[in-house]
């Protein structure tokens, strides 16, 4: 597939290498992800009550249980994240935000190759606005 690379100067569009680069990334974040949301990774699993040793040591346990739980939330969120990001990566809009169409950057999505949407808009999110 040849792809037309926008020409109108306002833009940078990342070149085939920065993506394949960010498609390596998406791809190692999605088997690291995908062990973690399966199970094969430690830390998740039911707190029996004959691991624990007293009523503290229990308390920790099922706070550690409820931590794994959430981490195991942001875990698949994270992981849809990567799959769309992997189909736009299939075609033209990956980098773009998915709110207001400008470039995510070359920085953030290094740091967060899944981001949909760019710094600006991801904190709007966050502050519920
Ligand atoms: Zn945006």
């Amino acid at each position: 597939m040849v792809l037309c690379e926008a020409e109108d100067g306002n833009m940078a569009p990342l070149t085939s290498s920065q993506r394949e680069e960010f498609r390596q990334m998406l791809l190692t974040l999605q088997t690291e992800l995908k062990a973690m949301v399966e199970g094969r990774s430690s830390g998740t699993r039911p707190v029996a009550p004959d691991s624990a040793i007293g009523r503290i040591s229990r308390m920790d346990a099922i706070q550690i249980q409820q931590m794994a739980q959430a981490n195991m939330r942001k875990a698949k969120q994270r992981l849809e994240q990567i799959e769309a990001a992997l189909n736009r990566l299939k075609g033209d809009d990956f980098g773009e935000c998915a709110e207001c169409g400008d470039d995510i950057g070359y920085p953030r999505l290094r740091a967060r190759p899944e981001a949909p949407f760019c710094v600006l808009c991801q904190n709007r999110r966050e502050q519920g606005n």
